[in-house]
């Protein structure tokens, strides 16, 4: 069965996160997606943990439903964990992703990590704790255990960060990089960015939202063809098989908060290449600039720009609803008409996959106007434009150029 899964957001615990990031609301956004499996996340946190335990059946061989529901929602139990100490003289500040096989190998794995920090000061914990270390406790509880490097490429917090990343996975876990399977690509990068350096081609990309809000969740996903279980899941994960593991679905990596160099607090965004003429400092007030993902890409790649490796797993890139109807109306996320049209092509087709991906452009056609449709189209057939995102500010979807947006007859049938 084809299906959708989400293996790393944030609930209500963690820090910066809404407040509706509870299971029930989780359930919701994911049909409201399309999103067949999603994680719980942060299991870490014993207050969640507590109501997993509480709110939580067991489904399918390793994952979860809601009690009393029928709804077809399948939980995941995965977490994120901020390594923050130091090696080689260098402090390296990493986030991985654990994935459990059971609550009660939760259970095993909280008591572990539970002498090492304080797992109630935030749902994404901090830990003094070797990433090396991590995979070694993790997997010694259960050998089911994945754990995988998240948002990689980011310059705080990615195994291979400008900042206080490292070069490569065997730089960081020594003897257990064979236990490295995968890496998570980030909003900032994608697939065929990652493909240019080593580790990128060892390992399978696998993509997620890290939502801290329900409205986010799938905004980065992956896309199965196999049975509904843990296990199933996970070997295809190990596998590599493109016949389960059949895409993934990205944002374009322009979008991402860590795509070019800058310095935020100056408003200054750079190219690699402008960057370089700079000596990596700002050129408004002289401080060093923060090296996004690109320029990092360059650094650590040993392949061209454009290398299309064999045996990886394809992607498509794509933009949420909301923004493309934001886009195409001319107005923000979050507006009254943005969520109007959501509603209405969400009542229409389903979900939000739906939408965006299966449904034929005629359809589109008749369920919407005919620009948010052409919007669709144009998205699917990777015709944007995007203004990068640089030191922590998103970057900026254009599907519709300004003289098109200004036309008087999109006026008149837009309002
Ligand atoms: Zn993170
Ligand atoms: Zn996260
Ligand atoms: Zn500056």
């Amino acid at each position: 069965m084809e299906f959708i899964a989400d293996f790393h957001l944030h609930s209500k615990y963690s820090r910066a996160t809404s407040r509706n990031m509870d299971l029930e609301n989780l359930d919701k956004w994911a049909r409201i997606k399309g999103i067949k499996v999603l994680t719980v996340g942060d299991f870490t946190h014993p207050e969640w943990f507590k109501t997993l335990k509480e709110k939580l059946e067991p489904a399918e061989s390793g994952l979860y439903k809601l009690k009393y529901s029928g709804s077809p929602t399948r939980f995941i139990l995965t977490t994120e964990i901020s390594c923050i100490y130091s090696k080689k003289g260098k402090v390296r500040k990493i986030h991985i992703v654990v994935f459990a096989p059971s609550l009660e190998v939760v259970d095993k794995i909280n008591a572990h990590l539970g002498w090492i920090g304080n797992l109630k000061a935030d749902g994404r914990p901090m830990l003094g704790l070797d990433a090396k270390e991590l995979a070694k406790t993790v997997l010694g509880v259960s050998e089911e255990c994945l754990v995988i490097p998240a948002h990689c490429m980011t310059p705080w917090f990615g195994i291979f960060g400008s900042k206080s990343g490292f070069d490569s996975i065997e730089e960081c876990f020594e003897d257990y990089s064979k236990y490295i399977f995968a890496l998570e690509t980030g909003l900032s990068a994608n697939p065929a960015m990652i493909w240019r350096i080593p580790d990128g081609r060892k390992t399978i990309l696998i993509s997620n939202s890290d939502a801290h809000s329900p409205a986010h969740i799938g905004r980065e996903a992956n896309v199965f063809d196999t049975e509904i279980s843990y296990s199933a899941i996970t070997e295809a994960i190990k596998s590599k098989n493109p016949q389960k593991f059949l895409y993934t679905i990205e944002f374009f990596p322009q979008e991402g908060k860590y795509h070019y160099d800058g310095h935020r607090d100056c408003g200054i965004s750079l190219s690699p290449a402008e960057s370089k003429k700079y000596n990596n400092i700002c050129p408004n007030c002289g401080r060093p600039l923060t090296i996004g993902v690109l320029n990092r890409i360059d650094s650590l790649a040993d392949k061209e720009e454009g290398f299309q490796p064999e045996n990886v797993i394809p992607y498509k890139s794509l933009v949420p609803l909301a923004e493309i109807i934001a886009d195409t109306l001319g107005i923000t996320v979050g507006t009254k008409q943005v969520d109007e049209e959501y509603k209405n092509l969400i009542k229409k087709f389903d979900n939000e996959f739906n939408v965006l991906i299966e449904a034929p452009k005629s359809e589109l056609e008749k369920a919407t106007l005919p620009e948010i449709a052409e919007g669709i189209t144009r998205v699917r057939e990777g015709k944007v434009k995007v203004e990068p995102g640089y030191d922590g500010v998103y970057g900026k979807i254009r599907i519709f150029s300004k003289e098109e947006i200004k036309t008087p007859f999109r006026q008149g049938t837009l309002f």
